[in-house]
């Protein structure tokens, strides 16, 4: 049975972040369910126009770029039952065995699943979108639809802040990529015209500024849709303004959607026995050595999930002795 100090349980960029800083203070492996590190950060593009605007994801593919190279990893395994035992966890993954002094949760957080929702979205799902599809167009440079576009809608909140469906918390990237999609469409495709549904706008961070122009160029309308529907040509939003129901039509509509915890992290909440949250988000317990960083406990941003990971090997570093 191999034996390590701390096993990393995921490999987005807080797992990465936080095993890369520890290298030199212990043993650490990593385990990670997919075939590939990364996680959901690697699948985002780069949102520049003619100037940087901030995004991070540059910033977590140098992360990736060092924990690939110099992290103890082994992909496509999870662990399925753990014990606790005297100073740590024996843990059975699907083919070996795993003692762990410490055990680090960064088990993530997915977009919102909007098709298992049908009151976000009626309609054919030809021309509405949400923020995660639209961000891997623009990475792999599959954006012809969008040339035709004349007119798009940007629907905020979807699948957050809604207390009704126990989903009462903000998201917290949802604006910030929003904005910078329509900075980045505004400077590809200049003739379009972009409504911004929202209740308001959470822009505070890096490259405010920017997002803030963003907002700018935008027709913004405070109220959310209570319903779509699409047809071949076009989809109808209807919404509540000025408190008389109305309807818009547009060419295509862009959902932007927020973060739930990862099926794997609501997993292994119920192996390590952890509370959660609203949106299935763990609550670790250090005090019986299951830690936890990155989005597995609420969502954050790239350049939040990396400071956290960093302090976090600074604390794990410091119970290590080293
Ligand atoms: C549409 C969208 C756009 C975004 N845009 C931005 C942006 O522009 N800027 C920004 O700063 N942030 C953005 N974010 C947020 C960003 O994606 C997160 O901050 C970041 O991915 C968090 O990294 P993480 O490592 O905590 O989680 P994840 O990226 O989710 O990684 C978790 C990893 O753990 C693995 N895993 C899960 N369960 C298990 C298990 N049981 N066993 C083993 N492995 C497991 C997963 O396969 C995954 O590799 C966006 C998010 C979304 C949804
Ligand atoms: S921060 Fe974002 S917009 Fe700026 S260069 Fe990096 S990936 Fe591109
Ligand atoms: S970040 Fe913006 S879009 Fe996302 S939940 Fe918060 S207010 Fe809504």
């Amino acid at each position: 049975m191999e034996r390590v100090d701390v096993l990393v349980v995921g490999g987005g960029i807080a797992g990465l972040a936080v095993a890369s800083a520890l290298q030199e203070k212990g043993d650490v492996l990593l385990l990670e369910e997919k075939a590939s590190l990364g996680g959901l950060a690697v699948e985002l593009s780069c949102k520049a126009t003619d100037r940087c605007l901030r995004c991070g994801v540059c910033r977590a593919a140098e992360v990736v770029r060092k924990g690939w190279f110099g992290v103890e990893n082994i992909t496509g395994e999870s662990p399925r039952a753990v014990v606790r035992e005297k100073g740590g966890f024996r843990i059975t993954t699907d083919r070996r065995e795993l003692a762990a002094r410490l055990v680090v949760l960064a088990t993530g957080a997915v977009p919102f699943p909007v098709e298992e929702f049908p009151q976000y979205l009626w309609g054919r799902k030809e021309r509405i979108f949400t923020g995660f599809e639209l961000e891997r167009r623009l990475k792999s440079g599959n954006l012809e639809e969008f040339a035709a576009f004349r007119s798009l809608a940007f629907v905020q909140c979807v699948g957050s802040r809604n207390a009704r469906k126990r989903l009462g918390y903000c998201s917290q990237v949802c604006c910030r990529y929003a904005l910078r999609l329509v900075a980045n469409l505004r400077f590809r495709f200049p003739e379009v015209r972009i409504d911004f549904y929202s209740m308001d706008l959470q822009v505070l961070g890096d490259g405010q500024e920017a997002l803030r122009d963003a907002a700018h160029s935008v027709f913004r309308y405070r109220s959310l849709p209570f319903a779509l529907q699409e047809d071949g040509d076009g989809v109808t939003v209807f919404v509540e303004v000025d408190g008389k129901a109305t309807k818009r039509r547009y060419d295509a509509v862009v959902l932007s959607v927020g973060l739930v915890a990862s099926p794997g992290t609501q997993r292994m909440a119920e192996l390590f026995r952890l509370p959660q949250r609203e949106g299935g988000f763990i609550v670790p317990h250090p005090q019986d050595g299951v830690f936890a960083c990155g989005t597995a406990t609420g969502p954050k941003d790239i350049t939040s999930t990396i400071c956290e990971a960093e302090r976090l090997s600074e604390e794990l570093g410091a119970l290590l002795g080293r």
